[in-house]
């Protein structure tokens, strides 16, 4: 038998980092391994990184995959095909519930693409589908409550400004919460939050689709009620 190439032993090491939990680690280990599959002149370790890619479920590998099936080596394009059945059998269950998902990563809906093997889902952010997570029928934005994300049932609640960084974050959200906070700057925050969603074209809703609901008794202006007004309708709640 002939001893294992180098090569080979570095794409083994690889395959432990493919845990999506460690994000930055997964992400090296996918590039990695695709590099691989694309440049390996050694048609194992090519048959191999396709299996690795295959093992992930990951939509995000499908365009090196499908590169794959037409290598000059049989045993690539056999190793790349039982790799893309496998990520079909993990998208059966993305593809059920597309309309109740959001990509964990990022809070952001998916989007389907459509390849010559039928279409995938993925986030359409960061094109993975492995952060996708089913069961969120509503995804509300905070503006005035200093929570992190957390889910509730079938809502998730985003809070839209960091207070101490001054810093908006952008989200595929479905309505925004304008909610009583003791020490927040709603002029600075709703302005933020604002320009943020606005200047991003990959949400889902257009912003005018995004109702706002005042909650409780925020102490916010006529201007910032002004701001507010670039999305849907505003209501008050208690
Ligand atoms: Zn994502």
């Amino acid at each position: 038998m002939a001893p294992v190439s180098s090569e080979m032993r570095a794409l083994d090491g690889l395959k432990d980092d493919l845990d999506p939990e460690n994000l930055e680690k997964y992400e090296d280990a996918l590039k990695k391994i695709t590099g691989y599959l694309k440049d390996s002149s050694d048609p194992w370790v090519r048959a191999r990184a396709a299996y690795y890619l295959g093992e992930t479920g990951d939509a995000a590998t499908i365009y090196s995959l499908l590169k794959a099936l037409s290598d000059p080596d049989e045993g690539v394009r056999k190793s790349a095909r039982s790799a893309l059945k496998k990520i079909k059998i993990a998208q059966r269950d993305l593809k059920e519930n597309y309309e109740t998902l959001i990509c964990w990563r990022d809070f952001f809906k998916p989007k389907k693409i459509h390849t010559p093997e039928g279409h995938f889902v993925v986030c359409r952010v960061c094109g993975h589908s492995k952060f996708l997570e089913k069961g969120i029928k509503e995804v509300i934005g905070i503006v005035g409550d200093k929570n992190y994300p957390y889910r509730q049932e079938d809502r998730l609640f985003i809070s839209m400004w960091d207070e101490e960084s001054k810093r908006a974050r952008n989200a595929d959200i479905d309505v925004l919460w304008v909610t009583d906070s003791g020490d927040i700057d709603y002029g600075w925050a709703l302005n933020a939050v604002y320009q943020r969603l606005k200047n991003d074209v990959t949400r889902a809703k257009p912003l005018s689709e995004i109702p706002v609901i005042i909650k409780g008794t925020p102490r916010i202006t006529r201007e910032e009620i002004e701001i507010l007004q670039n999305f849907g309708e505003i209501r008050n709640e208690v």
